[in-house]
């Protein structure tokens, strides 16, 4: 991949100036998410992938028993004893203290270190540049004090870290697909047993666009909690006939139809859309493995249907972009990614297409909304890996 080499070299200049000695560096990607929206937390399946955007890290050991954090993108400066290891106030640098915390619980770390990172990646927009952080610290670490640990394992000390440090109770995709991304494929993960598989995503004449929107609505939140309580309300009347069923995962559309009488239409419209979304990512993997883009892109526009109609969590701006390239024959696909009311669109397009494309909905979106649309390429890279020296080295 391309790294950000302009990034590199300002990441390794600080970290000299600060600390006098040569950092080792981490690159940790964001990621996208095909298919699959709101099912991880019903124990169904999505359908991620790694990007070629995310977090740079500069990192060594110390020998004064200090965590020493500087965030490039923030410009502020973190230190904490390591024996004395709790949240603090600064945001960004519990997402770090947070993954030593969960750490320690395995091997306590020998020595303090120092690090300093900043991103490519936009931050808060949907992208998981929050997993991409964790990742990256964690293998930063593992690697450092000889922890030993799996991938899987980092995955989910991650996410135990943003439960425990920061406060989210988010669920195990983000760090995952961080993690474990491979070059050019999606992984199918189910989110129940975390069994996966790579699928090949090397979507040749077409290529992944991200449109940001650059709203996040203050319904994100609450509305996020109430749709997880909708689909335990659904799951709880379900059971009443079929005890055996755990989660909407286990119901098909003619177990729900059987009961829909038992069910308001809000509640029979939120667990049809999550069991229709589960079947799409299976569908969209048998796609991928055909290479049948224009089917899987249409997969793309149902999945935002459900989204917007079904499910609730659009809003207007995403709506808009979705409707502006729906007639396009550019585009193979396109639809709202993430938890909603705000956040990327996520397009499949014809890469010959994509300059006219960017410029055609930056010029809409700025007529109507009056926001300056950002569009991002990404191609599909491997998960967290260190970079090798002759990154840092001739930089
Ligand atoms: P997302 O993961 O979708 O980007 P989150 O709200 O989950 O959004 O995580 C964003 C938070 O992660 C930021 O507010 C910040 O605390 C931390 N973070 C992410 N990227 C960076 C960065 N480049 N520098 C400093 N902190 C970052
Ligand atoms: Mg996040």
């Amino acid at each position: 991949m391309q790294y950000s080499k302009n990034l590199g070299v300002h990441l390794k200049r600080i970290f000299e100036e600060k600390f006098t000695k040569t950092p080792q560096f981490v690159f940790s990607p964001g990621r996208i998410n095909l298919i699959g929206e709101h099912t991880d937390y019903n124990d169904g399946f999505v359908m991620p992938a790694a990007i070629d955007k995310g977090i740079y890290i500069a990192f060594a050991k110390n020998e004064n028993n200090r965590i020493r954090l500087f965030s490039y993108d923030f410009d502020e400066t973190v230190e904490v004893e390591l024996k004395k290891l709790e949240a603090v106030s600064t945001g960004w640098a519990n997402y770090i203290l947070g993954v030593v915390n969960e750490i320690q619980k395995i091997k306590p770390l020998s020595s303090g270190f120092d690090m300093v990172f900043g991103g490519d990646i936009p931050i808060g927009s949907g992208l998981s540049s929050s997993a991409a952080l964790e990742c990256g610290v964690g293998v930063a670490l593992n690697n450092l004090f000889n922890v030993k640990l799996q991938k899987i394992q980092i995955a989910r000390i991650g996410q135990a870290a943003e439960h425990n440090f920061v406060g989210v109770r988010c669920g195990i995709m983000d760090q995952f697909a961080s993690i474990m991304g491979k070059k050019n494929h999606t992984i199918q993960l189910d989110c129940r047993s975390l069994e996966y598989e790579y699928f090949p995503s090397n979507f040749e004449e077409y290529q992944i666009l991200l449109c940001n929107s650059k709203v996040k609505h203050s319904l994100a939140e609450s509305s996020y909690n109430q749709r997880r309580e909708e689909c335990e309300k659904g799951v709880q009347i379900l059971k009443e006939k079929y005890p055996l069923i755990e989660s909407l995962r286990d119901v098909t559309l003619e177990m729900l139809d059987i009961l829909r009488h038992r069910l308001s239409n809000t509640l029979y419209n939120r667990c049809s859309y999550i069991i229709e979304e589960n079947q799409r990512v299976v569908e969209a993997s048998k796609l991928l493995k055909q290479n049948k883009l224009k089917q899987l892109g249409a997969l793309l526009f149902e999945s935002h249907q459900g989204l917007s109609k079904k499910y609730e969590v659009s809003c207007e701006e995403l709506d808009f972009l979705v409707d502006l390239v729906k007639n396009n024959s550019a585009v193979l696909g396109s639809r709202m990614m993430g938890g909603g009311f705000g956040g990327c669109t996520i397009n499949l397009v014809e890469r010959s297409a994509k300059e006219n494309l960017v410029k055609e909905l930056t010029r809409e979106y700025d007529k109507k909304y009056n926001i300056a649309l950002e569009c991002y390429e990404v191609e599909l890279e491997n998960g967290t890996h260190l970079i090798n020296h002759e990154f840092y080295g001739s930089i």
